[in-house]
């Protein structure tokens, strides 16, 4: 595995690759990384002969209240982690090299920027996808990995690479869970252990929907609300920034189950916000 720090040494090494016939993989990240990060790289590793890594906590992303100082860093696990998933090539850009001096151009999201997460983040969605389109500059993949985990983001990201006219192809990995269901985050490491079991509520939370939904519930304020109540059972969230159900590309809200819908949510427990969303399909009888 090479280590990259030049995004033009970067450039060159995929570019070389490509011109010989070579397939590259993309898997860009934040580090810290988990299982589920892993998972995308196995993704990648399939069906391509490259796979590139990133790992750069992007200030541009992070609000002027959030975690960009504390967020969990550490770059000598991840590179192993990375070695022994098949990683080819470890992009870790230094900021100064992505944000030069007199840095001013960014991507704008459009109306779904703004939505959901991105109401609850100003900025956020504009900071992801100004990342992402320089590393897709850098990277020049065939196929760009993604997780179910960030699902309004894959989505803005699909919409920014049709709008855009980039080449590639978009890869969205499903969800790696704990084992009681919570979804794998960089950002569970900061819940203590009492918030941790709270966190795993949240997970049931979606599943008990779902659970209504195949049974055959489709009023989505019902569905919701099913929702709703084993959140506030079983993780007694400090906030709930949003729970709603959603139509999967344009995160639309639907008001009946009559088609397979998302239902997406965001919480707090204690200082850490949590994201998680579910599938959700009509079962049983209308
Ligand atoms: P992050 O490092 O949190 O920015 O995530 C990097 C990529 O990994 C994004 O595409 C995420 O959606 C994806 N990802 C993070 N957590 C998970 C998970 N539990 N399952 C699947 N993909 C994930």
């Amino acid at each position: 595995m090479r280590v990259v720090t030049d995004p033009a040494a970067m450039r060159a090494l995929s570019r070389r690759a490509r011109a010989r016939g070579e397939r590259v993989a993309f898997v860009p990240t934040m580090g810290a990384l988990h299982d589920g990060h892993l998972a995308l790289m196995r993704r990648g590793g399939a069906g391509h002969e490259r796979l590139a890594v990133s790992v750069f906590v992007n200030p541009l992303q992070f609000g002027p209240r959030e975690d960009f100082r504390r967020y969990p860093r550490n770059t000598r696990r991840d590179a192993g982690l990375c070695r022994s998933a098949g990683c080819d090539w470890l992009f870790l850009p230094r900021a100064r090299s992505l944000y030069p001096a007199g840095f001013a151009t960014t991507v704008d999201p459009g109306p779904l920027g703004s939505r959901w997460e991105g109401a609850v983040r100003p900025g956020h969605f504009a900071g992801v996808l100004t990342v992402v389109l320089k590393l897709l500059h850098v990277v020049e993949p065939d196929t760009l990995i993604l997780g179910q985990k960030d699902a309004q983001q894959a989505e803005l990201v699909r919409a920014m690479m049709r709008d855009l006219n980039v080449p590639g192809r978009l890869d969205v990995a499903p969800i790696v869970r704990e084992g009681d269901g919570l979804a794998m985050s960089s950002r569970n490491a900061y819940l203590d252990s009492g918030q941790r079991r709270r966190a795993a509520g949240f997970a049931r939370a979606l599943r008990a929907a779902a659970g209504a939904a195949r049974a055959g519930e489709r009023s989505a304020a019902r569905l919701t609300a099913i929702a709703r109540s084993t959140l506030r059972r079983e993780a007694r969230p400090d906030g709930v920034d949003y729970l709603a159900l959603v139509e999967p590309r344009t995160f639309a809200p639907v008001r009946r189950l009559d088609r397979r819908s998302l239902l997406i949510a965001a919480i707090r427990i204690g200082r850490t916000r949590l994201i998680d969303n579910r599938f959700l399909n009509p079962g049983g009888r209308a």
